[in-house]
């Protein structure tokens, strides 16, 4: 909660199919300068009740330091100051929710216009905002407020939508993939230990993409330079995978492998990063058992992890270009949590970008990425 002295006077919620970004609004409560700042919170969908009672809370400061007692009609007068809206799916889903919680009038707006004027908003009022992503520049912000149409806004959440714009509030949704957020979300809860998403964001960070993936270089030897394909370009995703495993069962049955197979953690069940944190200590220090045990595995959480992570990037940054030259746009915004600022994801769709355009587009990242349909939703009922 923001300190005991800021009074909250607009709250705006995007409720999606995995979170809930909140934006809210504060200032001193007796503070004689104007404005004030922009607060922003995160919440799992999943977990709805958690964020209610944020805004509950935040409703509450507005109350009390407005001088009201709860009940009076001043409090009741006051409560209606209180501005709150939603957008997202769950401003549906969750409408009574909210109202009854609040005991406040929920304004709700469209999704997809809340995304554009949120972006428009980043793009053309806040500095240091939107950048550029390469592995020597990692951060490079670009003033991009002058010829802002068209174009392409990338929005990737749990699934993934492709707007194009063309003026303010100017907007056509012209395509989607459902291989988003919530596709690398729910693998990797399956194909790992991991329970959140920055560890699997971390796991991807230490893995190694090429013990399960099939690279052009694995099946040609070399490059093929040719047709442009360097020797680590990836030519099946998880394409490994098959060929490794069996190797490995069959080494584990050459070797007597009963004492091994008792070891063995069920087919599904790739090491947590605990258990991988384990194997790393062991790996630096001397042999055990369990060491020989752990280095005849083929894989880890942590290369699953980075290769999938690569899949959905790489695919949705091909698509990203393809719809950018059938609409003629060479602007291209990647917005949505999905991004959450990861270098490998970032490197990954500008690289697509760079790659498929032959050097001529490229992608642009925001600092605030995640929270366009909230901003835009607040924006509309400006403080
Ligand atoms: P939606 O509006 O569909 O909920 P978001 O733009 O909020 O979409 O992005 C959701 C996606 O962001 C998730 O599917 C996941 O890939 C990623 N993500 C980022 N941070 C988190 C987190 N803390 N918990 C779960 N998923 C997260």
């Amino acid at each position: 909660l923001p300190n005991h002295t800021a009074v909250v006077s607009h709250i705006a919620v995007d409720i999606g199919g995995s979170l809930a970004k909140l934006v809210y609004f504060s200032r001193e409560a007796h503070s004689t300068e104007p404005g004030g700042r922009l607060n922003f919170a995160i919440f799992e969908t999943d977990r709805i009740d958690e964020c209610l009672e944020f805004m509950s809370g935040l409703k509450d400061k507005h109350l009390e330091l407005n001088g009201a007692r709860n009940g009076s009609d001043s409090s009741r007068r006051l409560a209606s100051d209180l501005c709150v809206m939603a957008t997202g799916g769950g401003a549906y889903k969750f409408y009574d929710n909210i109202r009854d919680v609040l005991g406040v009038d929920v304004l709700r707006e469209d999704e997809m216009e809340c995304l554009i004027i949120g972006l428009d908003f980043f793009i053309t009022e806040i500095p240091r905002e939107v950048f550029t992503y390469s592995e020597t520049d990692p951060m490079h912000f670009v003033d991009a407020s002058e010829n802002v149409y068209p174009y392409l806004l990338v929005n990737i959440g749990s699934g993934v939508s492709f707007l194009k714009v063309s003026g303010p509030r100017e907007y056509e949704r012209v395509g989607g993939t459902s291989l988003g957020g919530g596709t690398l979300w729910g693998l990797l809860s399956l194909l790992t230990g991991a329970r959140t998403f920055d560890e699997m964001l971390e796991l991807a960070s230490q893995g190694d993409n090429s013990k399960v993936d099939m690279l052009v270089g694995d099946i040609y030897g070399t490059d093929y330079g040719k047709i442009g394909l360097k020797s680590t370009t990836i030519a099946s995703s998880f394409g490994k995978v098959f060929r490794k495993k069996r190797q490995a069962e069959q080494e584990a049955e050459d070797s007597g492998g009963q004492r091994h197979k008792d070891h063995q953690h069920p087919d599904h069940a790739l090491p947590s990063p605990s258990e991988q944190q384990k194997q790393q200590h062991h790996e630096d220090g001397p042999a055990s058992p369990e060491t020989s045990h752990d280095e005849s595995r083929p894989f880890t959480a942590a290369d699953v992890s980075v290769s999938l992570l690569y899949a959905i990037s790489n695919n949705i940054g091909q698509i990203a270009f393809l719809q950018s030259q059938i609409h003629g746009l060479s602007h291209i915004y990647f917005g949505g949590s999905f991004i959450r600022g990861h270098p490998q994801t970032m490197n990954t769709l500008s690289y697509a970008i760079k790659f498929w355009s032959r050097g001529a587009k490229q992608a642009y990242f925001l600092r605030h990425e995640g929270y366009l349909g909230a901003v835009g939703a607040f924006l509309k009922r400006q403080p």
